[in-house]
């Protein structure tokens, strides 16, 4: 099995990989179990920016990292606008954004490290989380990709940018694609269609004719540009579990016409 569902003692269910080294690094990606928010964020909504109250939030986000043994004070965040910008992130950032949204590091959608104990944290509802770990330089970094992401290759850029700061062989990395809207679902316009073809040589494998529009894979998209860049196949493994299908699981913003909460994707080094 490449990804499972557990469930702690804290009620909280969530998602992770098998091929990732417990011993070496924590991650998780959430569900909508456990937490304390009402409908339409129910349950377990850990997106600050959502109309859900603030401190339901933050009391959802320490439930969460509480369920992984995460110190909830000390995560960092993005302020995540839908770019392909990769911020490196220090220990002077630790905490920044975990309670207070404005503090999140700005402009970007992507974060690494190589420091222990700085727990990297990403929201979503359908974009797609990508997590990422170089067990030979101790790296890591968590990818927001959702359309706008993915076409402009933020998952490639962080491979690059965790080469550029870190050492990383693209070769060494393992990744987790984790639950996000899947090629059941997504539907795009012929706008959103035709930028993947001009981005991607195989853009005609990740796009199929639906109706008058298009059914997209972002994890097909995903996968390839790291192909691309030279991460191996068997080192990538994709959930395929869609939210949009999953919504009683999982929050979808298309599913729930955009009012929903988010779900997190975390990953910290031991
Ligand atoms: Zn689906």
């Amino acid at each position: 099995m490449g990804f499972c569902l557990k469930h702690a003692n804290n009620g909280v269910w969530y998602g992770c990989f098998s091929h990732f080294d417990k011993t070496l690094i924590t991650h998780a990606v959430s569900t909508r179990i456990g937490g304390i928010s009402k409908a339409p964020f129910s349950t377990l909504n850990l997106g600050l920016h959502t109309g859900d109250d603030i401190e339901s939030v933050c009391n959802n986000r320490r439930i969460f990292c509480e369920a992984l043994g995460i110190d909830f004070d000390s995560i960092v965040t993005a302020e995540q606008i839908h770019g392909s910008d990769v911020a490196q992130v220090f220990t002077t950032e630790l905490g920044k954004g975990a309670k207070d949204y404005s503090e999140a590091l700005k402009g970007v959608d992507a974060l690494i490290t190589n420091i222990s104990n700085l727990p990297l944290m990403l929201f979503f509802a359908d974009c797609v989380p990508v997590l990422l770990f170089d067990p030979i330089n101790k790296a890591i970094g968590v990818v927001h990709a959702g359309w706008k992401g993915t076409v402009a290759k933020i998952s490639q850029k962080t491979v690059l940018s965790m080469r550029e700061k870190f050492g990383t062989n693209p070769g060494d990395c393992i990744v987790g694609i984790a639950p996000s809207i899947g090629p059941c679902c997504y539907e795009v316009d012929e706008y959103v269609a035709n930028q993947f073809k001009i981005q991607f040589d195989r853009g005609d494998e990740i796009l199929t004719p639906h109706n008058s529009k298009w059914k997209l894979n972002l994890w097909a998209a995903n996968l390839m540009q790291l192909e691309e860049v030279g991460v191996l196949k068997e080192n990538i493994k994709i959930s395929g579990v869609c939210t949009s299908c999953n919504k009683e699981l999982f929050f979808s913003y298309r599913a729930e016409n955009g009012r929903t909460g988010r779900m997190g994707a975390v990953i910290s080094l031991k």
